[in-house]
Order: C-alpha cells, then sequence, then structure tokens
C-alpha cells in the first residue's frame, strides 16, 4: 500500500496516542513532559485534564489533532506554556500574558502577602472613603499591582512601564480582575512619571539579572522579554537608578519593596541602607521557598 493510500484509511488517533506521542515528543524540552502535553492536549480539545483521564478512547477529528501537533512542537522548541495558553496563575487569579510580559513567577506571591499585610495594617475602620496609595513600579502584566488592588479594596494603584505593549497586558488584567477603576498605567521611565507624588506603599519587580547570566535560547526565559529581564552587569542598575528617587516617593510611615534573585539580596539592601539612611526599618523578606526574596523599607515617621 502506498503511504498515501495507508494515511487516507488511517483511524483517527485516540486521546491516549496522542497524549503519549506528546509526552515522547517532549521529553527533552521540558521536565514535565507529561503535566504539558496534557495541558496543551486537554486546551486544544477544549476540556480539562481530568476529562482526558477518563476519555483515552475518545477520537480526535484532524483539525483538534492538528491543533495540538503544532502546540506540541511550540513546546517542544521551549516556548512557556503560559504564552502559548496567553495565561498564568498568580496569588490564585489568573492574569493575561503575552510575549511583552515576563510571566509572574511564584516567588513574587510572598511580596503581594507582605504588600496586603502592610495595607491592610492602615486601614481605618472609621474613615469610610479611605485611599491608600499604591505604586507598582515596572508593573508588566499587572501581576503585583493588580493583586493588591484584588485584595485591598482601598487601595488605588498606579502602574508605571517603559512598555506600552506591557501596559497594554496590565490594563486588559485590571478589566478581567474588575479592579480598573482603582487601577491607572502610565508609560514611563521608573519613578519619573509620578515624580513628586507620594505613596503608602510603592512594590518594584525591576528586571534584575545580570546581562551575563540571561539564559540563551531554548531556555524557557529566552522567550521572555529582554527588557524585563536585563539588570545590567551585576543585576542592580535599575534598582540604582530607582533608589536616587525612592525616599521621595512614600509618605512618612510608608513602605518600599523591591523583589531581586537571592544571590543579590546582600548588595541590594546595601544599596538601600545608603538609599534611606533615616529609614525606621530595613530588613529581608523571603519567597515560599525559603529564600530572600525583597528588601523591605519602612520610611521613618517624622
Ligand atoms: N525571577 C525572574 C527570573 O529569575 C527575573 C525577574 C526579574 O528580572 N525581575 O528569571
Amino acid at each position: 500500500m502506498s503511504k498515501h493510500a495507508s494515511s487516507q484509511v488511517s483511524k483517527p488517533p485516540t486521546v491516549a496516542q496522542v497524549l503519549a506521542r506528546g509526552i515522547f515528543a517532549l521529553a527533552k524540552a521540558s521536565d514535565s513532559a507529561r503535566t504539558d502535553a496534557q495541558i496543551l492536549l486537554a486546551h486544544s480539545l477544549k476540556k480539562d485534564r481530568p476529562w482526558l483521564v477518563a476519555h483515552g478512547e475518545s477520537f480526535l477529528t484532524p483539525g483538534q489533532a492538528e491543533r495540538y501537533e503544532r502546540l506540541i512542537e511550540r513546546r517542544a522548541s521551549g516556548m512557556p506554556i503560559a504564552y502559548m495558553l496567553a495565561s498564568a496563575g498568580f496569588f490564585g487569579r489568573e492574569f493575561i500574558v503575552n510575549e511583552h510580559v515576563l510571566i509572574p513567577r511564584p516567588e513574587s506571591e510572598s511580596l503581594v502577602t507582605e504588600a496586603v499585610a502592610f495595607l491592610r495594617s492602615r486601614v481605618d475602620p472609621m474613615r469610610k472613603a479611605q485611599i491608600l496609595r499604591v505604586l507598582d513600579i515596572g508593573v508588566g502584566s499587572g501581576a503585583l499591582g493588580c493583586s493588591i488592588a484584588a485584595e485591598v479594596p482601598q487601595a488605588a494603584v498606579e502602574g508605571v512601564d517603559i512598555s506600552a505593549e506591557a501596559l497594554a497586558v496590565a490594563t486588559q488584567n485590571a478589566r478581567r480582575l474588575h479592579v480598573h477603576r482603582r487601577c491607572t498605567f502610565v508609560q514611563g521611565d521608573l519613578g519619573a512619571p509620578v515624580a513628586h507624588r507620594s505613596f503608602d506603599l510603592v512594590v518594584a519587580n525591576l528586571p534584575y539579572v545580570p546581562t551575563a547570566d540571561i539564559a540563551p535560547a531554548p531556555d524557557p526565559v529566552s522567550f521572555e522579554p529582554r527588557l524585563a529581564l536585563d539588570g545590567g552587569p551585576d543585576g542592580l542598575d535599575l534598582y540604582r537608578r530607582l533608589l536616587e528617587v525612592a525616599p521621595t516617593l512614600l509618605y512618612p510611615g510608608g513602605l518600599l519593596l523591591l523583589e531581586a534573585a537571592p544571590p543579590l539580596m546582600a548588595a541590594l539592601e546595601a544599596l538601600v541602607k545608603g538609599a534611606f539612611p533615616d529609614a525606621a526599618t530595613v530588613s529581608l523578606g523571603r519567597d515560599l521557598g525559603g529564600q530572600e526574596r525583597f528588601v523591605r523599607v519602612q520610611a521613618s515617621l517624622p
């Protein structure tokens, strides 16, 4: 039988068959090949993962099989799943993501926990229309700022980013999470668009990867925007610039939270102490994995 004839009479593939093929195809590119293949197949079929397990003998239509095949190829080339599905979970919510924004990391969630606890401690139950001003510098997808707005109804969040494309994503996320009335986004360089303004809380997850450490393709990080990762030779270039203006951005008693990688924390803490010689406290916070992940600075009261 010719190849052509055999493909014409071949039976459509089953869920179990394409899943097995997908796992095999992803074995090199992913250390979670099974989960990835399941997520991509569920997405292609518009079902959930438990459905796949219960329907291993179901047949795919040629269109479904082709869609899945294409997703597997892209994932095998290293493309992160979050970009393929245009979605990433963060702090219990789904965020829209695309290749103009960093994929939110679980390591950043403890910074949100800290931010939310601080703001709640500032809520005065006797005040009716209290507003707590929050600034998210380098807002990206809006993961930090929109999470904070969603958790604290008194929070009014301003997000600054140099990337117009990122701001478009943050705007969509604010709408989706129904916090858009309390979130505004402005394009600009670090604190420039909000110079001479003050906030109760400032958060920043600036690019902090030392240039030489940015992983090359096919590492998933190579698909993320360099603009959101590259922190210069030692990773701290943008924080150095931000810290020149940061003290003016905080109300007395206000809090600044800066995320960085664990190996950079000592150097970042030293920079922060230099910029805030009169701070009430400067200390390090840990992520959920127990690693040092952010610097917290509380401005002193007059
Ligand atoms: N946490 C990210 C990473 O390790 C970097 C995030 C950033 O530069 N702000 O890839």
